[in-house]
């Protein structure tokens, strides 16, 4: 493939760019996957709570891709926090992808107010031992709470997803990470999109090599180390994401996309977010 792989810390490669998959209906997700497939994408991210598993896992039938080449995560859902619920939750997943196993399983949200997650990390452990996931993590974990998780549990998280992006840099938990052995994952690389793709300094710099926005956009995140699951539901764009591997950004292109940060989130704040 002509994507890269990041290695986790349990040794499993991971492709360094994937599909994202949120907001994409079910009765979509199966044409959206099979032109991710079709472009080069392996690496597929989905989760409970999109509602799309199903779709997802037609078109990985139907591809015709080997299951050792492909890298499917999806993710526990709030409502299932606890080790029962969880191990059930799990099941529903694999049954409705039409999998035996996952490459990664994720728990969406910590949940703090709650005090669920390491109850809940210990039935994704259980799951890691079965090899029902080749790997485990999390999402939207603070630093605080991957310390909790650290302290408390034996399998250190190979994946925090986190939302990451030109204007939310996440300098603390990337450091935090890079101690731990953690590789970071950027949800909402593009920034979804909105505004971010307009700024100046990101337009004047695509115009500089000759590529759009997004694909600087995503260039940045992987100059840095990130793993990134860039989405989108129109072909060419789709395409356009994943044609990143054949230019580079110099320091001073690097320098002024980091200079954007204003550590503003779009999402919700995980120490806060509790909806079930
Ligand atoms: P994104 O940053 O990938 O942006 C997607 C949007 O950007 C598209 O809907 C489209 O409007 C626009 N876009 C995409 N490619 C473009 C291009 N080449 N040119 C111009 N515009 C383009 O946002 P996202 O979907 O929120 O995040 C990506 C993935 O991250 C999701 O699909 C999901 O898999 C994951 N995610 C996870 C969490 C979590 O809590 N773990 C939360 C949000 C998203």
């Amino acid at each position: 493939s002509k994507v890269p792989p990041i290695i986790l810390n349990n040794g499993v490669e991971m492709p360094q760019l994937g599909f994202g998959v949120w907001q994409v209906p079910d009765d979509e997700a199966e044409s959206a996957v099979a032109t991710a497939l079709e472009a080069g994408y392996r690496s597929i991210d989905t989760a409970a709570i999109y509602g799309n598993e199903e779709g997802v896992g037609k078109a990985l039938a139907t591809s015709g891709i080997p299951r050792q080449d492909l890298f499917i995560t999806t993710k526990l859902w709030n409502s299932d926090h606890g080790y029962d619920s969880t191990l059930r939750a799990f099941d529903t997943s694999l049954a409705k992808l039409g999998l035996e196993y996952v490459d990664l399983y994720l728990i969406h949200w910590p949940l703090p107010s709650r005090g669920t997650f390491v109850d809940t990390y210990k039935a994704l452990e259980a799951i890691y031992a079965d090899g029902r996931a080749k790997a485990i993590g999390v999402s939207n974990f603070l630093p605080e709470h991957l310390r909790t998780l650290i302290e408390e549990t034996s399998v250190i998280p190979a994946v925090d997803q986190i939302e990451l992006h030109p204007h939310l840099q996440q300098h603390a938990a990337r450091e935090y990470h890079a101690e731990q052995g953690i590789a970071t994952e950027a949800w909402s690389p593009l920034g979804q999109g909105k505004g971010l793709l307009e700024v100046p300094a990101i337009v004047a710099i695509a115009q500089k090599h000759n590529r759009t926005p997004a694909q600087v956009v995503l260039r940045w995140h992987l100059q840095l180390g990130n793993i990134v699951i860039p989405k989108s539901v129109t072909p060419s764009r789709i395409r356009e994401n994943i044609d990143v591997f054949d230019f580079t950004l110099d320091t001073e292109d690097m320098a002024a996309i980091s200079a954007l940060n204003e550590d503003r989130r779009i999402g919700p704040d995980p120490a806060t977010f509790d909806m079930i």
